[in-house]
């Protein structure tokens, strides 16, 4: 019972399920109540089914499916969608702030991992909150815009919908359509975001992080026009040039006397491509740079299923002198097993966790387990995400000195990188 190729927005035309959503919402309006329709999509479905099996898909559908019933309450509404996706009416009798914990509580409940065949299979859901304004409006317009936020969601995180959003938020055919050419046309550039020794206050790394300014949809975040760029095949020219551009600016500041590693995103797509370690020997070559002063960043989910070739590859470019970080840690959906496969330099703490340390007692203990893991494996820890002086604090207490977010700088174009630091 997969239904994985089936598109969510097939509730529009599912007469059944709008009629009864539209009765969970009227009632709700009857009786004075407000409320939020949620599209609840369960994002790493394609690949659980890829790697574990289709009935491993449908084990975590129906697990998300099982936790979702316990946070609804009465008057509310639940339909499964295709696709890993599900259509929520979530009712409140209280005011606005209530339900936004009630979604977050939702959130957090429907994502713990299951176990399938001994294995922990990590779930990640990401969602789309329209929330019920005073005035009664149409079924299908609270679905659109739910619909709407879930694609402005950061995957296993939730959005919810607002009026700036309809305004800026470009759907996907047109940023598949301005995505043509746009390379040739120099519109993408990047901006380094450093990292704090918390010790020595000094900069001893920046993360390069893409920007792309179309000229017809404005500056587009790349968690939205990534997985188009991804979709299209657009992904390992672009990356080249990602590369390209940050060994170079990291070659320049060597050259000046300013030595600073640079940490480079890299997706699915580049590391798919067998040539994609010669490659970056190239780079590296042609720019001029130690290899040292080079990390690449890549994400759990990257390392689960057929690791053989993705280890090849990376085992390849370590050989070669360049670091390696794991990058979101805690977000993937995979075991811990894969980290006895793979060898890494670093790791960074997801900015989830960075936001649990203070706030609950088991984010707390997350943490506290993570960095401990981190050490015992000998690597570098980075926390991401670090907004606040509080969460600065709790983390270095919990034996953290690197660290990364708003506090000490937001990403800045090369230029802005403060410089005269001392180096490792
Ligand atoms: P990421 O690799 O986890 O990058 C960190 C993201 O967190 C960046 O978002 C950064 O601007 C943001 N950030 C940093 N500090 C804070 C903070 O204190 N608070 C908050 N709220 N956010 C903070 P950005 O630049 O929008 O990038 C989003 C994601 O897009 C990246 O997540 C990465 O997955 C992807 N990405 C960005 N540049 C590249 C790239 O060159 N190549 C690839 N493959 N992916 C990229
Ligand atoms: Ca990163
Ligand atoms: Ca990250």
């Amino acid at each position: 019972m997969n239904d994985s190729c089936s598109s969510p927005s097939s509730v529009i035309t599912n007469l059944p399920v709008r009629q009864n959503l539209s009765a969970a919402v009227s009632a709700a309006y009857a009786q004075g109540c407000g409320g939020a329709v949620i599209v609840l999509k369960v994002s790493d479905l394609t690949q659980i089914n890829h790697w574990h099996g289709y009935e491993a898909g449908d084990k975590v559908i129906e697990a998300v499916m099982n936790r979702i019933e316990p946070y609804l309450s009465e008057g509310y509404f639940l339909s499964r969608l295709g696709g890993g996706h599900f259509l929520i009416f979530l009712r409140a009798d209280q005011g606005e702030g209530v339900l936004e914990n009630r979604v977050d509580h939702l959130m957090s409940g429907v994502s713990s991992p299951i176990d399938f065949g001994g294995e922990a299979l990590l779930i990640r859901c990401t969602a789309g909150v329209s929330l019920l304004p005073n005035e009664a409006e149409v079924t299908d317009k609270l679905i659109r815009n739910a619909e709407l936020a879930l694609g402005s969601a950061k995957v296993g995180r939730y959005a919810f919908y607002t009026e700036a959003l309809q305004e800026n938020l470009a759907s996907e055919a047109e940023i598949r359509s301005a995505l043509v050419g746009a390379l040739d046309r120099a519109e993408f550039f990047l901006v380094y975001q450093p990292q704090f020794c918390i010790k020595t206050r000094q900069a001893v790394a920046v993360e390069a992080l893409l920007r792309w300014q179309s000229p017809s949809l404005g500056l587009v975040p790349p968690d939205r026009f990534i997985p188009v760029a991804e979709s299209t095949g657009l992904m390992p020219e672009l990356g080249d040039w990602i590369l390209k551009t940050a060994c170079g600016q990291a070659s320049q500041w060597l050259m000046a006397g300013e030595p600073l590693r640079v940490a480079v995103n890299i997706s699915a797509a580049q590391l798919e491509d067998p040539e994609f370690a010669r490659r970056v020997q190239e780079i590296l070559a042609e720019c001029r740079l130690p290899s040292s002063w080079l990390e690449l960043e890549v994400t759990e989910s990257m390392l689960v299923g057929p690791i053989q070739d993705v280890q090849t590859a990376l085992q390849e470019i370590r050989r070669a002198g360049v670091k390696l970080a794991i990058d979101d840690f805690g977000t993937g959906y995979s075991n811990l097993a894969y980290l006895q496969h793979f060898v890494f330099d670093t790791l960074k703490i997801d900015r989830l966790f960075t936001n649990a340390v203070l706030e609950t007692r088991a984010g707390d203990v997350l943490v506290k387990a993570i960095i401990a893991m981190g050490m015992e494996l000998g690597l570098e820890i980075v926390a991401e995400g670090v907004e606040t002086e509080d969460q600065k604090g709790a983390l270095e207490a919990l034996g953290c000195s690197r660290m990364q977010g708003y506090l000490f700088s937001r990403p800045v174009t090369a230029e802005k990188i403060p410089l005269s630091r001392v180096s490792e």
